[in-house]
């Protein structure tokens, strides 16, 4: 049986939740327009007053943000109550340049932690559950946006941040750990290293594990299912939004349900700015309609998926979003075509490699290179240098055939990539040194 957080919200007919969506929209932008200069000036700009939005159909009259204009306002342009209403800030990892910082009050603090409330039950959790913490704390959203979602459901928690993954899984065996939140990345690697210990999933209570921040394919996902012995669910979310927890994944998973009482999503064309309708790839775009001290409107993720509002066997009548395929600014255009480096990691999964890889682009003579090391397994290891090399041949064509270009294909040694604790960087672009 299906279990909720917030049954009503969650399973809402859609007229309700348009309802709730229009009025709280109507709300937040007068909130918005009467404290946030910049985003009033913006708004002047565009010639629309709080009073031309009179339902969600009027939100393509506003103008986006983007995290250019984030960066301008750094570090108070854009909030939205005064300092003595704000408890907390927390800031961006950074992976694509300088950090963004983003404030709460208390309620935003609380609806956040809701929306990862609502995450954890819909992976199985409850207050029976042993619920082990190792996204980061600190800064980065991920650590205390589960451990607080973690708390409202009354699980145990443990707020072990990452490293140190030996003792991680020390603890999650001691103590029953039955509930992993940390990145894809650091799954794999904890997978890894409890098969390194000696144990396999039966030594471990863990069942399931809610995994996010950064994109992972459905091929990594089975790899650390198997690996753990769990079923694996994604979480999204983004610290310009409030964190994790944005949308989630149910027992269906096939997309993230939007908690849209919350956030109202919309995907357009990223060169013409257009909204496209459901079932078109495009950007995320997000409106917050109930946070206080950072309400971002029609903010521009730059994360690549699509929308869709088909019935999802869970009971829930949340919009779906798929996997987000990457970033605009993580697609790599190499000899003029688009790569997404999750293509890439789905084809080395599929042909039982690691996913261990690194992904190195240059420019040599006025041609662009792609280099691919990707790290075996101790079983595909072999002395024969033949062996090697027609490994190495028979992938570099299978990822051929999935880009439509050809790498250079680097065969390395067990556990000779770099393993990552939080967000994995797969990809060095040395083009842009050149620059
Ligand atoms: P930064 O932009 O510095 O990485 P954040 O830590 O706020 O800052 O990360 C948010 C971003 O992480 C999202 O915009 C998205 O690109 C990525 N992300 C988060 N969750 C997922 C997920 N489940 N799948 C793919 N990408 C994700
Ligand atoms: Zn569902």
């Amino acid at each position: 049986m299906e279990r909720y957080w917030n049954e009503e919200i969650e399973t809402m007919s859609r007229e309700d939740m348009k309802k709730l969506q229009d009025e709280r929209l109507v709300a937040q932008v007068k909130h918005v327009y009467e404290n946030v200069e910049y985003y009033r000036n913006l708004m002047d700009e565009k010639g629309v007053k709080p009073e031309d939005i009179k339902s969600t159909e009027d939100l393509h009259k506003l103008p986006f943000l983007s995290k250019a204009d984030l960066r301008d306002a750094y570090p108070y342009g854009l909030l939205a109550k005064p300092l003595s209403k704000c408890v907390r800030i927390q800031s961006t990892s950074g992976t694509t340049g300088r950090r963004v910082v983003a404030f709460y009050t208390q309620h935003d603090i609380d609806l956040w932690e809701d929306c990862c409330a609502r995450a954890i039950t819909a992976a199985g959790g409850t207050n029976e559950d042993v619920c082990q913490v190792c996204y980061g704390y600190g800064l980065f959203t991920g650590g205390p946006g589960l451990n607080g979602g973690s708390h409202k459901v009354g699980c145990l928690t443990l707020p072990m941040s990452s490293g140190n993954t030996e003792r991680q899984i020390q603890f999650m065996r001691d103590l029953g750990s039955t509930i992993l939140c940390c990145t894809p990345s650091y799954a794999a690697y904890i997978g890894e290293t409890l098969h390194d210990m000696g144990f396999t999933p039966d030594d471990i209570k863990l069942k399931a594990g809610i995994f996010g921040a950064e994109p992972w394919t459905e091929e990594m996902r089975c790899s650390i299912e198997k690996s753990l012995g769990i079923k694996a669910y994604d979480i999204y979310g983004l610290t310009e939004t409030s964190g994790p927890g944005v949308s989630f994944e149910c027992s269906e998973q096939t997309g993230m349900h939007i908690n849209e009482d919350h956030f109202i999503p919309e995907i357009i064309n990223p060169e013409t700015e257009e909204v496209l309708p459901e079932g078109e790839v495009g950007e995320l775009v997000f409106t917050s309609i109930t946070k206080e001290a950072f309400p971002l409107l029609r903010y521009r993720t730059r994360d690549l998926c699509v929308l869709s509002r088909k019935k999802c066997s869970c009971g829930r009548t949340l919009i779906k979003m798929s996997k987000p395929m990457g970033r605009s600014d993580d697609m790599l255009i190499i000899r003029g075509v688009n790569v997404f480096p999750s293509q890439i990691e789905t084809v080395l999964i599929e042909q039982g490699y690691s996913p261990n890889y690194l992904i190195e682009v240059d420019r040599v003579n006025n041609s662009d290179t792609l280099d691919i090391s990707v790290e075996m397994t101790p079983e595909q290891l072999s002395d024969k240098v033949k062996d090697m090399q027609d490994k190495e041949k028979e992938l570099a064509g299978a990822i051929r055939t999935m880009l439509g270009i050809s790498p250079k294909v680097h065969l390395v040694s067990p556990k000779s990539i770099t393993r990552s604790e939080g967000k994995a960087v797969r990809v060095i672009d040395r083009r842009k040194l050149h620059d």
